[in-house]
């Protein structure tokens, strides 16, 4: 494409970021399109999935008349034919095609040439885009690359704005309710009903929800301070520069100035919340349409200055978010939703009070989800196409065995699901007796089930729900719920906790593991490719002296208790677990002098998340005690599809064969070597893996509390001898969701449906 047409792309598609729901962002596409093409017509035509038909939505050259009214039947004309097929039809006559369909009421006739690409999301078509011109003659093959560029950058855009205005979209063909469901990632199991709180980070613009001013006269005077702090800010700013710039480089501060003249933007700012929004609301539309503006313009120079915008906006925004005393309280039926939410927003909520999380972005096995699990949040995430600013307060059904979202949902819909909560509880009430019994197979096989911890409360469920040891204590969580690195007594006392509520049994620390996305907020670690980045035992090495104040503090917890094993995240290469031994040994004989006690050597292991090391199990074998399989990595580093991203959450799978055959290989290797290996990763606490985890010899799994009790009934009532048929079976099938679907159909046909968490098919 050439640069001209980027140009063109890049500023269509910011028009219509800036734009107000679907219809506006449609006749902005339409218009622009014919422009920069320079053809007769340009037109929309959208997928009504419930009247199965292309509605035409938009157009820029028929008559207007016909857009809203003019539908095609999913096989129908050309249109039909395009979406039938996935694929572009470039025509010089279009009215000689046996699949043509005329409309009178388009005024089509006039067009002779036609070229139809499909709008395709998620490979799904959304719509068709057809451009026409009188001339006959076929569309070039630059024409075709730029509109086939422009449908593929505007699908999500369209997905989205499809999604914000589902509510008047096909008004004219069909009386939809407003309610809606959305298909995300199912990432915590459970159901939720309630009302929705959007959580959005501070001083981001496009993040502020829509919101109803509940005192207009409030977020005016709330406006007018803010106005005033921020002016009082740039003249300061000006006044420091003015040794330092010239007085035409300080010249954007009167610009800004001037814009925060109260005629300017404040006055615009001031309509919008008389028209009934909160003043940050008021703010994000009155600087989105600005900047829609200057995006249009030709000039470079005047294009610069949407960052200018951008800026003082967020200036205003900061100052009204300071202010801000009006923060929701949650109650217990409260949803968090957010674009995204770290682990350490969500930790900072009083997280008793969350009914469930939802989030836009986002994939199965993020530390977020983890953790959510962890607390038995019902969480949804990867709900690419969910509207999250405008669902402020809206009610909502979070259905995260399915994945599913229902915004509005209908009274039927709220029946069915409150039933099924029942059901739920019922299922948690007949599991409680799974509390005290030992995880031992029909035929005699013991499992032990260890505990995924990180925060307080995962012990409190773990030691309640009989787990026999930490198999995996995430050391980054209390790191996570701090304002700065904690010191060396501080973390002591952290760590005695763990350590002491399983006294007498293993507690697996594992040293710090913090980078991709574990994120700490006084610490930003900022990288392109951060998974494969700067992580765990690499950035701990960098910063011995976090490292060793982490391990110090460690002993010093064991005193007396002599417990601790110590894991080391990420590990790759064998000189890393020596530099370790070496840090180690010295810590070890310090802490030990300066404390005058004896302290027990903790065992040592590595985790295995890098592929590599699974080809130098003899080599690591030699330096240290135990392996564990941290598989929510080892899968994103095997399959190379990162863990985090919703766009290729169905290629991550844990029953992925080469996955399945790896690991069934590593413990063979590691009872070569004789080392125990245990797995920690999420695999461990599904109880479909776990039994095949089990079939391979793992006899020890960690995982969240919350599926402790789920995972030892599972293996109360499948023999060791079935779950060996199973594994045998499924090694030799070459497709996930295969695999996946044969163990569900075995835990069906053998009593454990109620163990296979997809088995609710709720349709809305
Ligand atoms: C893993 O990668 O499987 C693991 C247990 O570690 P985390 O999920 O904390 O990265
Ligand atoms: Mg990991």
């Amino acid at each position: 494409m050439s640069n001209m047409q980027l140009d063109t792309l890049r500023r269509i598609v910011q028009e219509i970021n800036a734009s107000n729901g679907l219809h506006e962002s449609l006749d902005i596409m339409v218009k622009q399109v014919s422009e920069a093409m320079d053809v007769d017509v340009c037109s929309i035509y959208l997928l009504d999935e419930r009247n199965q038909c292309y509605l035409l939505m938009a157009s820029k050259g028929l008559n207007p008349e016909s857009v809203g009214n003019v539908s095609l039947q999913l096989g129908e004309g050309l249109v039909g034919l395009v979406g039938q097929r996935e694929e572009i039809v470039n025509l010089e006559n279009a009215s000689q095609h046996e699949r043509y369909a005329y409309f009178p009421e388009t005024g089509e006739e006039l067009y002779h040439s036609f070229l139809g690409v499909p709008v395709m999301y998620r490979r799904k078509v959304m719509g068709v885009l057809v451009v026409q011109k009188r001339q006959p003659q076929d569309f070039s093959e630059a024409a075709e690359s730029f509109l086939v560029t422009l449908c593929a950058q505007l699908s999500g855009v369209i997905a989205h704005a499809h999604a914000v205005g589902s509510s008047d979209l096909f008004r004219k063909v069909a009386n939809l309710s407003n309610y809606k469901t959305f298909q995300g990632v199912a990432g915590s199991g459970g159901i939720a009903l309630g009302r929705a709180i959007i959580l959005y980070p501070p001083a981001d613009l496009s993040a502020v929800p829509d919101r109803e001013a509940e005192d207009i006269s409030e977020q005016l005077e709330l406006l007018e301070q803010a106005i005033e702090s921020v002016r009082a800010e740039i003249q300061l700013l000006d006044e420091k520069m003015q040794n330092s710039l010239m007085s035409d480089e300080r010249a954007l501060f009167s610009v800004f100035l001037r814009m925060l003249d109260e005629h300017a933007l404040p006055l615009e700012i001031q309509d919008e919340i008389r028209a009934g929004s909160w003043a940050q609301g008021a703010v994000k539309r009155v600087i989105d349409k600005h900047i829609a503006h200057f995006a249009q313009m030709e000039d470079d120079y005047l294009r610069e200055r949407v960052s200018d915008l951008k800026d003082l906006g967020r200036r205003i925004l900061a100052c009204l978010q300071e202010a801000d005393s009006s923060h929701k309280e949650l109650s217990s039926d409260s949803i968090i939703v957010g674009d995204e939410i770290s682990t350490a927003a969500l930790v900072e909520l009083p997280v008793d009070k969350i009914a469930a999380i939802v989030t836009s972005e986002g994939a199965a096995n993020s530390h977020m989800v983890i953790v959510a699990r962890a607390l038995g949040i019902p969480t949804v995430v990867g709900v690419t196409e969910l509207p999250v600013n405008t669902l402020d307060d809206v009610e909502m059904i979070v259905d995260a065995y399915q994945g599913k979202v229902t915004i509005n949902p209908p009274r039927r819909l709220r029946q069915r699901y409150k039933e099924i909560q029942k059901e739920e509880e019922q299922i948690a009430k007949d599991l409680k007796q799974y509390e005290t019994k030992d995880a031992i197979t029909p035929d005699g096989t013991a499992v032990q089930l260890f505990v995924n911890t990180g925060l307080m409360i995962d012990v409190v469920r773990g030691v309640q729900r009989g787990a026999k040891g930490v198999g995996l204590y995430r050391s980054e969580i209390p790191f996570m719920l701090r304002d700065r690195f904690p010191g060396e007594e501080e973390q002591r006392v952290i760590y005695r906790q763990q350590l002491s509520h399983f006294a007498n049994k293993p507690v697996i620390m594992r040293t710090l593991d913090i980078g991709a996305d574990k994120e700490l907020p006084y610490f930003t670690i900022e990288e392109t490719n951060s998974a494969l980045g700067w992580r765990g035992i690499r950035f701990t090495l960098d910063h011995p002296e976090i490292f060793s104040s982490q391990i110090r503090a460690m002993l010093k917890a064991s005193i007396g208790l002599n417990n601790l094993h110590i894991l080391l995240p990420m590990v790759t290469n064998v000189s890393e677990v020596e530099e370790v031994l070496y840090l180690l040994e010295r810590d070890w004989n310090a802490v030990q002098e300066e404390e005058q006690v004896k302290i027990n050597k903790p065992k040592i292991g590595i985790m295995i998340e890098v592929p590599s090391v699974l080809f130098q199990i003899e080599e690591f074998s030699e330096l240290v005690d135990f392996f564990s399989v941290g598989s929510n990595d080892l899968i994103q580093y095997l399959l190379a599809v990162d863990r985090n991203n919703a766009h290729v959450s169905s290629v991550y799978s844990h029953f992925h064969p080469s996955i399945l055959r790896a690991l069934s290989q590593l413990k063979k290797e590691c009872e070569k070597y004789n080392k125990p290996v245990s797995v920690c990763g999420e695999m461990a606490g599904d109880p479909l893996s776990a039994i095949l985890l089990m079939a391979m010899g793992f006899s020890t799994l960690s995982m969240s509390s919350s599926n402790i009790l789920r995972v030892r009934k599972a293996i109360c009532h499948i023999p060791m001898q079935d779950a060996e048929k199973l594994l045998a079976h499924v090694l030799k099938l070459n497709n996930p969701l295969l695999i996946k679907s044969w163990l569900e159909n075995h835990f069906k046909n053998n009593g454990l449906a109620d163990m296979v968490k997809t088995n609710r098919l709720i349709t809305s």
